[in-house]
């Protein structure tokens, strides 16, 4: 199959200033071709190495897609770059410049001196118009091959790519990708669970990735196999598949309970809000949301009437979960205690949770044991795990 190569063009991509989210995203848009992305690069704002990576990229590839590096400062350098690896020489769009003039005037601007290489050109480049910035993009075919060079703010690219990729005559392939999320198993004992089914060459192929909502298993191929193989892995996955695709935990949660006419409240220590802040992240959540408390000094613990000894525990997060009910008149009270870090908190371990759920057939709790390197992604899994223990009982 012929290759793909993608290039995030920018210093700050190399120190995490800015995450280079614009490759990950055109990879992502090339699966319906058959065209194989086996690396992609981030490269720096340095002249001689970008066109060094482009001229590597063009002697490989089928189809090259630049983003970045095509502002106006003395920085941006992805037009001499390709220039350089192409071996022709930059000429000024008459045409162009004139239209980039036009747009600062309309600003009641003079334009700078320095947006005038933005109207610079290969002879080969054809202009991809930008509607929404000053850097217009190009489009180099060549050689029985394609180099396209965006912008870097994604609502400037994505408009420019989406008109640009179907021009290609990009050779297609059937593809359908698929996936199951999963709650309260680590990806080593998915890896298990599935045994053969996992499977990583074929005509589908499974990949597992963490998430704070628990790990997604990804299924991309062709698409009969894919659907074939997503049956079975959902046979195998049982009870752990809590969604598929684009579903959310809090969405299908809140959905499970309006369908049931039943309303929610919560009282949280140990997720500070976290959890909160995902139900009421989804829109119509006030029709089953009715709201939150968060106690988190063993003070205002007690204040609630809670036990001050023993906050971590099943007792309390039972309690807690008895209390937001009460309190809001709800027909279910979710609630979390457990331990953040980077201490230990009553003799129990970093990522212990113990969630509490209290509803018509009574009061309940659930304790685990949650990784997480640090608080933000321990609160996160924490929110998520409560919000998948009420979507198992509700189901
Ligand atoms: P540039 O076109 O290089 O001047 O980039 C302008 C802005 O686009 C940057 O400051 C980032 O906010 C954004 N940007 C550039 N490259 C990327 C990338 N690879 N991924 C995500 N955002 C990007
Ligand atoms: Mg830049």
């Amino acid at each position: 199959m012929s290759l793909a190569e993608i290039i995030g063009v920018g210093d700050e991509l190399l120190y995490g200033e800015t995450v280079d989210t614009n490759t990950a995203e055109i990879a992502a848009s090339l699966r319906p071709y058959a065209l194989e992305v086996r690396r992609t690069l981030r490269v720096a704002d340095h002249l001689e190495t970008l066109a060094l990576e482009v001229r590597r990229a063009w002697e490989g590839a089928r189809l090259v897609v630049l983003s970045g590096g095509l502002g106006p400062t003395p920085d941006d350098i992805t037009r001499e770059a390709v220039a350089q690896a192409l071996g022709e020489e930059l000429e000024i769009d008459l045409e162009v410049l004139a239209q980039l003039e036009a747009l600062f005037a309309q600003r009641g601007w003079q334009m700078p001196e320095a947006n005038r290489k933005q109207a610079m050109r290969i002879p080969s480049a054809r202009w991809i118009p930008n509607p929404r910035g000053t850097a217009p993009g190009w489009w180099v075919r060549r050689d029985g091959k394609d180099l396209v060079a965006l912008p870097g703010p994604p609502a400037e690219w994505r408009p420019m790519w989406a008109e640009t990729l179907p021009q290609l005559g990009l050779p297609p392939r059937p593809y359908k990708q698929a996936t199951l999320k999963t709650f309260g198993l680590g990806e080593s004992r998915i890896v298990e669970l599935l045994g053969e089914l996992f499977q990583r060459n074929g005509e589908a192929q499974v990949g597992t990735y963490a998430h704070a909502d628990g790990v997604a298993v990804v299924v991309r191929g062709e698409p009969e196999a894919v659907e074939r193989l997503v049956d079975a892995l959902r046979s195998r996955l049982g009870g752990a598949v809590w969604g598929e695709d684009g579903d959310s935990l809090p969405a299908l949660t809140l959905e499970q309970l309006q369908a049931r006419g039943a309303t929610l409240a919560t009282l949280e220590s140990v997720t500070g809000g976290a959890l909160s802040a995902l139900l009421t992240s989804v829109s119509g959540a006030s029709r089953v949301y009715l709201g939150g408390l968060m106690a988190y000094h063993p003070q205002a613990k007690a204040h609630l009437g809670l036990p001050a000894e023993g906050t971590v525990s099943a007792a309390t997060a039972e309690a807690m979960a008895a209390l937001a009910q009460e309190r809001f008149g709800a027909t279910y009270g979710l609630a979390t205690t457990g331990v953040a870090g980077p201490e230990e908190l009553e003799g129990q371990p970093v990522g212990t949770l113990y969630v509490g759920l209290a509803g018509p057939e009574g009061v309940r709790s659930r304790h685990y044991r949650l990784p997480g390197a640090s608080r933000e992604v321990l609160r996160q899994r924490a929110a998520h795990a409560a919000l998948a223990f009420l979507l198992g009982e509700l189901r």
